[in-house]
């Protein structure tokens, strides 16, 4: 049963480096929220094996995404790396204005932009425990040289300087109970006094209950 403002669903961020988990443990949110789907972002990098168009991402090339871009057609854009990455602004909207809640899992900063065009997004930081376990997780990827890894690790430390920005840190010592704190914050986002604006001017004012079911 949705309560939201207008039964729209609730903009998720989840933002943390790599090496923080988040793969693992944003499988286990997903298992935890069926309401919540993934922002599919536009992407000028070639698929890595096995990943789909429309799935993964939508695999466009650089003059397909300048043309997006011309046509104001992303809620925010980065460089990532060599790459370019947009967040589709329909495609979230769609899914927000079907009730769904709707996860980006993007950098900090295309997040911080996300924050500040729509305020009401809840932002959370997801991070690994300590510097050690940041350290074996980057380097756990086996595709990574020495010189890689102190750029990710660089990087790494960066993004983590701009998580007292975001509403929630979560850390991740063990996966399932990172994820069962992220579904727990979504669940009392949704409980929210401002959140539930509409819902109690109806009560208390006649009209539509602001349930959808
Ligand atoms: P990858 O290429 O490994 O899938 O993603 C590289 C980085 O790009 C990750 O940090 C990911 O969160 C970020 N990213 C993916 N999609 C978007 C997007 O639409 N916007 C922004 N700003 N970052 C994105």
């Amino acid at each position: 049963m949705a309560r939201t403002n207008a039964n729209k669903g609730l903009l998720i961020v989840v933002s943390g480096p790599s090496g923080a988990g988040k793969g693992t443990v944003m499988r286990y949110v997903f298992e935890k929220c069926p309401n919540m789907r993934y922002s599919v972002s536009v992407t000028t990098r070639a698929p890595r094996e096995g990943e789909k168009d429309g799935v993964e991402y939508f695999f466009r090339s650089a003059d397909e995404f300048t043309e997006m871009l011309h046509n104001d057609e992303f809620l925010e854009h980065q460089k990532v790396y060599d790459n370019y990455y947009g967040t589709p602004r329909r495609f979230v909207e769609d899914l927000l204005d079907k009730g769904f809640d709707v996860l980006l899992e993007i950098d900090v900063k295309g997040a911080l932009v996300v924050k500040r065009r729509r305020p009401d997004t809840v932002m959370i930081f997801l991070t690994p425990p300590d510097r050690g376990t940041l350290e074996k997780r980057l380097r756990g990827r086996s595709t990574e040289t020495e010189e890689q890894l102190a750029v990710r690790l660089d990087a790494a430390i960066g993004e983590m300087k701009r998580a007292s920005e975001y509403d929630y840190v979560v850390v991740n010592k063990d996966a399932g109970v990172a994820a069962e704190e992220i579904a727990s914050i979504i669940r009392a986002e949704k409980c929210s006094a401002r959140r539930n604006k509409y819902f109690l001017e109806n009560l208390i004012y006649g009209g539509n209950s602001g349930y959808d079911d």
